[in-house]
C-alpha cells in the first residue's frame, strides 16, 4: 500500500543514475521525501528535478522534498559530516537505501590492481556498513526504521572475472543477514534486494567507459530495467510494519 510512504524520508545512496535514480522517482511518486546521495552533483540535480516533476504529477500533498547531497560513501570523513550537509528538516530518516556500488574490470585475480580492490570494498562494503551504522543508531533511538541493501546475484554465486565484486556482494549478504538477526524483536526492518542483470551505467563502469563493450553484455538478453528493481525496493518499503521482506532475488526471464 503506497500510502505507507506518505511523508516518509528516504536516504538513498547511488541516486545519480540507474537503479538509484529510478528508485528516487518512484519514492517521489509515492509521497516520500528523498535525500539523494552520490558523487556527481549535476546528475543528482537532474534526478532531483525528475523527482519534483513526479511528485507534482502525483497530486499528493505529503512529501516532495528532494535534497541532492554530494557525498562519496567510500570516504569515512564525509560520512561523519553527513548531518552537517543534509537539510535540517530531512534529518529524521525513516528508510535507508544502500544502493551505491560498482564493479570495475573483468580481470584475472593476479591482474587486479590494489587500487581497484580497495575501491570496490571501500564503496560496496565499508561505505554501506558506515552508512548503516550511522542510521541504525537513530533507528534504535526512535524504534522504527528500515535498512534496504542492494546485494546481487553476485552475492550468492561467484563468477570468473568477478572475484572482487562477488566478494564485496557476498560481504553485503553476510552483513545484511547478520543485521537482520541482530534486530529481530525490534520494529526495525532489514531487506536485501539481489538483482540479476539490469541495464544501467553499471556495465559502462565495469568496462571503464567502453560503451560498446558494455552493450554486448546485454545482447541476446532482455535485461531488467532500473525501474524493475526500483519497484521491488519501494514494494519492500511499503509493506505493513509487521512484515519484513528479508530477501528479494530478481532475474530477467532469460537469465538462470
Ligand atoms: P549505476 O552505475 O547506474 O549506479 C551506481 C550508483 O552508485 C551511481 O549513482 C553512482 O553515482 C553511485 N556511486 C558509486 N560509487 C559511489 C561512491 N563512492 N559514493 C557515492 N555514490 C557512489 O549502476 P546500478 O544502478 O546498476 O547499480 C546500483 C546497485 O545495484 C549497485 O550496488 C550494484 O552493485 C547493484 N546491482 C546492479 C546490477 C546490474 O546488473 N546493474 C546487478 C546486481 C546488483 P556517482 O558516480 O555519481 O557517485
Amino acid at each position: 500500500n503506497a500510502s505507507r510512504l506518505l511523508g516518509k524520508t528516504v536516504l538513498l545512496t547511488g541516486a545519480s543514475s540507474g537503479i538509484g535514480a529510478a528508485t528516487a522517482v518512484l519514492f517521489a511518486k509515492g509521497g516520500a521525501n528523498v535525500i539523494l546521495i552520490a558523487r556527481r552533483a549535476e546528475a543528482l540535480a537532474k534526478v532531483a528535478d525528475a523527482c519534483t516533476a513526479a511528485h507534482k504529477a502525483s497530486g499528493l500533498q505529503q512529501g516532495g522534498r528532494f535534497a541532492p547531497v554530494q557525498l562519496d560513501v567510500s570516504d569515512r570523513q564525509q560520512i561523519a559530516n553527513l548531518w552537517n550537509i543534509v537539510p535540517q528538516d530531512l534529518r529524521d530518516v525513516d528508510i535507508l537505501v544502500n544502493n551505491a556500488g560498482y564493479v570495475l574490470g573483468v580481470e584475472h585475480v593476479g591482474d587486479i590492481s590494489e587500487a581497484d580492490i580497495e575501491g570496490m570494498f571501500a564503496t560496496n562494503v565499508f561505505g554501506l556498513i558506515a552508512m548503516t551504522q550511522l542510521l541504525v543508531k537513530d533507528f534504535k533511538k526512535k524504534q522504527s526504521g528500515h535498512v534496504i541493501n542492494l546485494g546481487s546475484i553476485a552475492g550468492r554465486e561467484p563468477y570468473a572475472g568477478g572475484s572482487i565484486y562477488t566478494a564485496t556482494k557476498h560481504a553485503v549478504n553476510a552483513f545484511t543477514g547478520s543485521l537482520l538477526r541482530e534486530l529481530v524483536n525490534t520494529p526495525i526492518r532489514v531487506t536485501e534486494i539481489q538483482p540479476g542483470m539490469v541495464e544501467t551505467e553499471f556495465s559502462i563502469v565495469r568496462y571503464r567507459g567502453d560503451e560498446s563493450a558494455a552493450k554486448k553484455v546485454y545482447q541476446g538478453l532482455d535485461p531488467l530495467t532500473a525501474e524493475d528493481i526500483a519497484e521491488e525496493i519501494v514494494w519492500a518499503a511499503s509493506r505493513p510494519p509487521h512484515v519484513n521482506i528479508a530477501e528479494v532475488l530478481v532475474f530477467p526471464v532469460n537469465q538462470a
